[in-house]
């Protein structure tokens, strides 16, 4: 059994482009020393779960175009990029399963557990752990390596944050864990 470290939308248009969240900065050190860490396990792997959307998708509907696929936005931010190794999964709905290949990776890498890292806590790290949960995968949510969108959060991202997590253990049964406990 293995464990996949998943980083979800730390792209260009996440962090610093069209739907740009001050608050990605903080957690970009974090992840890459969870990155780190995982290539350096024989049972993990690091998988990318990124917004590649294609002209006319849904969710463009709710926040605007943005991640658009194969453009400089849709592109991991240059301090997480990813290494041979490691699984890229690109996406078009909010959960990285939706459509994707990720189940397919983790039904043959035996992946039985999910450490989740990137953005957005309560909106694509969310989903995605509901669809880990009727896998019957583990959850992690990482405290210090997740982020909510702080423009949405009206001056409580803080709070915002602890109520996405706390969410996540209540309804999927997460582990909240830091950074320094699993690196
Ligand atoms: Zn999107």
């Amino acid at each position: 059994m293995a464990t996949a470290l998943l980083v979800l939308d730390m792209l260009t248009d996440f962090t610093s482009g069209k739907l740009a969240n001050p608050a990605a900065r903080q957690i970009t050190e974090p992840i890459a020393a969870l990155i780190e860490a995982a290539r350096g396990r024989e049972d993990w792997i690091v998988v990318y779960g990124n917004d590649a959307h294609r002209p006319g998708d849904f969710e463009l509907a709710v926040f605007g175009e943005h991640a658009m696929a194969d453009s400089p936005g849709a592109e991991v931010i240059d301090e997480l990029t990813p290494q041979p190794g490691d699984i890229v999964v690109p996406k078009r709905y909010y959960s990285a399963f939706t459509e994707t290949d990720l189940d397919a990776t983790c039904r043959v890498r035996r992946i039985d557990r999910l450490v989740m890292t990137g953005q957005h806590t309560d909106c694509c790290c969310r989903h995605t752990s509901f669809d880990a949960l009727v896998r019957g995968i583990s959850l992690v949510a990482v405290s210090d390596a997740t982020a909510v969108y702080e423009p949405l959060t009206a001056g409580r991202y803080t709070e915002a944050q602890d109520d996405a997590l706390r969410y996540l253990r209540t309804y999927y049964g997460a582990e909240i864990a830091s950074t320094s406990s699993l690196v």
